[in-house]
């Protein structure tokens, strides 16, 4: 058996050590109901409130403006139709871009046939969205602008501040899907006009099933499920403490190495970029070239099947993903890549390699030489 060699860091994380060892208490001995009133419940309800502060810390707001959920799609999910149903009364009109997560997109579609109006903007070859068409989308009857911070597949970082600048010029509630920025780049919703944000706490190595959503102090949206008072009465269900002491813990180490991080990450990315771009012909890197996550590497191989590559891969333990790891077994490029506008003959071969915190560059070494040697062989295969 090969030894695993990971790099779909966006897909998801491993659980650290020290995240783990804190949540394992509030499985066991400190298991009570954060809403029981006794020691064992009020102790529970006591260390989730110390989550929600570390969470609030890393973006730069107040801990009662922090929801926990149970993913990122759900605090996407509750953040748009939330607001969404809340502001009907001043308008129908929501406004995101054409690259966003399924938990946007789709959540979008569903409000469309629900009867409000969704526009959703083009980008540019790089993943950008454009500026100038959301000034010209907004009308008297938009209420919600929702742009995704950083794109999950190609890695490109959109201009938030300058969209929190325009949507707070229109009066308008701005929500950013930031689930691949949070811990992997400093956000500050204040300084960034952010209204409303999403995180996800397996992104960042925390444990799977455990999201946050901070709306702004001020801003009106509903719940969507209904039951118990939990979470302000915004979100029912008790509450996954031993999950939500993880995500604190596994926030909290994430800020204090961020620059470190980045550094790492930057290098190995700039490494392999350049090394692919050097060994291997036909290829294109798709994404803006600087404005991306450290981590992401989103490669094209002409005439390749990214599949039949990334079975190659897997047989000698290399993990990455296909374009994005929501369309495994979708041979259609993904609505990302249509939207940049890459050639059908690079979009099938395409790779989404994501680096992270216990890769190193013997690992990516390992990668390059691999990734060269099946590219070659199965692009000779065809000709054959
Ligand atoms: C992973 C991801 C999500 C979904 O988060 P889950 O916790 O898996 O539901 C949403 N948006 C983006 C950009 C993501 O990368």
């Amino acid at each position: 058996m090969n030894k695993i060699r990971y790099f779909d860091h966006s897909a998801t994380t491993f659980v650290r050590d020290d995240v783990l060892r804190e949540m394992i208490p509030y499985y066991i001995t400190e298991y009570g109901n954060p809403s029981s009133l006794y020691g064992l419940g009020r102790r529970a309800n006591k260390a989730k409130e110390k989550a929600r502060q570390y969470v609030a810390n890393a973006i730069n707001c107040n801990p009662n403006e922090i929801y926990f959920t149970s993913c990122g799609s759900e605090s996407d999910n509750l953040a748009i139709k939330g607001i969404a149903y809340a502001n009907k009364y001043k308008g129908n009109h929501i406004i995101t871009s054409k690259i966003e997560h399924p938990a946007v997109i789709n959540t979008c579609r569903t409000l469309e046939n629900e009867g409000f109006r969704v526009t959703y903007l083009n980008v540019d070859k790089d993943g950008i969205v454009d500026l100038n068409e959301l000034i010209n989308s907004i009308t008297n009857t938009t209420i919600l602008v929702t742009i995704m911070y950083a794109n999950n597949e190609i890695g490109t970082i959109e201009p938030i501040e300058e969209i929190g600048k325009i949507a707070k010029m229109h009066n308008l509630i701005f929500h950013t899907d930031a689930v691949q920025a949070i811990g992997n780049i400093k956000v500050d919703v204040k300084k960034l006009n952010i209204d409303s944000l999403s995180m996800s706490a397996h992104k960042f190595y925390g444990p799977k099933g455990v999201g946050a959503l901070y709306v702004k102090n001020g801003i009106n949206f509903q719940k969507i499920q209904d039951g118990g008072h939990q979470e302000k009465d915004k979100r029912a269900g008790t509450e996954n403490v031993a999950g939500i002491v993880g995500m604190g813990k596994a926030i909290q180490i994430a800020e204090n190495n961020l620059d470190e991080y980045n550094k790492k990450l930057k290098y190995l990315r700039e490494y392999l970029i350049t090394e692919i771009e050097n060994k291997i012909p036909n290829v294109q890197i798709n994404g803006h070239r600087n404005k991306r996550l450290p981590g992401n590497v989103n490669v094209s191989f002409k005439d390749i099947d990214a599949e039949e590559l990334l079975l190659n891969l897997d047989s000698i333990g290399i993990c990455a993903s296909a374009g994005s790891a929501c369309s495994t077994g979708n041979p259609n490029p993904s609505h990302v890549l249509k939207a940049i506008g890459l050639q059908n003959e690079y979009s099938k071969g395409t790779l989404r390699i994501t680096l992270g915190d216990e890769n190193t560059k013997e690992d990516v070494n390992y990668l390059l030489r691999n990734l060269k040697y099946f590219v070659d062989k199965l692009r000779e295969n065809k000709i054959n």
